[in-house]
């Protein structure tokens, strides 16, 4: 014993564990004092038809201004979170706030057709998510057609059945669901005849190389786009960055479109205003950048 803990003291005093373990107990700690402080905000990225550009969804992506750290991405706290169980009064609120946003540009006849909101594997995981979800339709007044939920492979993972009924009751509500980063994880084809989704996200690594000139990952998302078609999937192609991209990913047959070369993830004001100037006639072609 006093061994295997004296092993522990000294792998614990290691300058840099202990530089990490000091900033992720940190940022931890501040993840929860934001929590309770709502220090938060959901920055929108729109989702855009291929072939006419109309803006068809948003993602929500959630940003922490950190006090003195500054704009902390949500690579580095989202896992926190997760660990911590933080993730769940978060995921509550992000959704709340998803469809409070949604509700207003329905009011002012801008919205998209859906708002998508990112789901992590522990907030899938849990009882209460269906009941959340529902709460939250009926305390906002959003038609559940116009909610999306994006999982990862991850969540699909777990135990089949659960994640099957989970599934199907989301799709019971009326609220759809999209696999985020499709081709990055356990992509079993299995699940894909077995669980009741409705789109596929081609993940951006695929499409950041899609030009190269081993064509390994035109191959890929041609690939995907075929497969989701003939499952009777819509497709999503994310960090279309360039007008080739786009293009290309076009004449795969991809239905949206989402990333830089669209609009970068933007402040509600900001895409409220991008909503606005895209419904204007007269901004639709012009602003198309994809050739006919
Ligand atoms: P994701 O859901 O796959 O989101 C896409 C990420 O790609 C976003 O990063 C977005 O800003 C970025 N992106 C969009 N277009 C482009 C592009 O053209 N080029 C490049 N290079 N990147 C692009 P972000 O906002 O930093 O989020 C990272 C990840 O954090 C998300 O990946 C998602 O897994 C997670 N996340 C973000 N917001 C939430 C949230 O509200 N809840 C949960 N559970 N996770 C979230
Ligand atoms: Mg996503
Ligand atoms: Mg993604
Ligand atoms: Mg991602």
């Amino acid at each position: 014993h006093a061994k295997r803990g004296g092993e522990r003291r000294y792998a614990a005093f290691e300058p840099h564990m202990a530089q990490r373990s000091l900033a992720v107990l940190t940022m931890e700690n501040d993840l929860r004092v934001a929590v309770a402080r709502n220090e938060f905000e959901l920055h929108l990225q729109p989702k855009v038809d291929a072939a006419t550009q109309a803006v068809v969804g948003a993602e929500a992506l959630i940003r922490w201004q950190h006090p003195q750290l500054g704009l902390v991405s949500p690579m580095q706290f989202i896992p926190l979170a997760e660990e911590s169980g933080l993730i769940m009064p978060m995921g509550r609120w992000i959704l709340r706030e998803a469809c409070r946003l949604m509700v207003q540009w329905r009011a002012q006849g801008i919205a998209p057709a859906s708002i998508s909101v990112n789901v992590s594997p522990r907030q899938f995981g849990d009882q209460g998510l269906l009941a959340t979800v529902a709460q939250t339709l009926e305390e906002t007044g959003l038609p559940p057609q116009c909610l999306d939920l994006e999982i990862t492979e991850t969540v699909m993972s777990g135990d089949v059945e659960r994640v099957v009924a989970t599934l199907e009751a989301i799709k019971a509500m009326g609220v759809s669901v999209s696999v985020d980063d499709f081709g990055t994880g356990y992509s079993s084809l299995n699940y894909l005849k077995t669980f009741p989704i409705d789109t596929l996200k081609i993940d951006q690594t695929f499409v950041r190389d899609l030009l190269a000139s081993s064509g390994k990952d035109a191959a890929i998302c041609s690939t995907i786009i075929t497969l989701a078609r003939n499952l009777g999937f819509s497709t999503v192609a994310e960090g279309v960055e360039t007008a080739e991209h786009a293009a290309a990913l076009r004449a795969m047959g991809c239905d949206m479109l989402q990333g830089y070369w669209i609009s970068r993830p933007v402040p509600a004001e900001a895409f409220e205003r991008f909503l606005r100037e895209r419904a204007a006639p007269a901004a639709r072609l012009p602003a198309a950048g994809v050739g006919g």
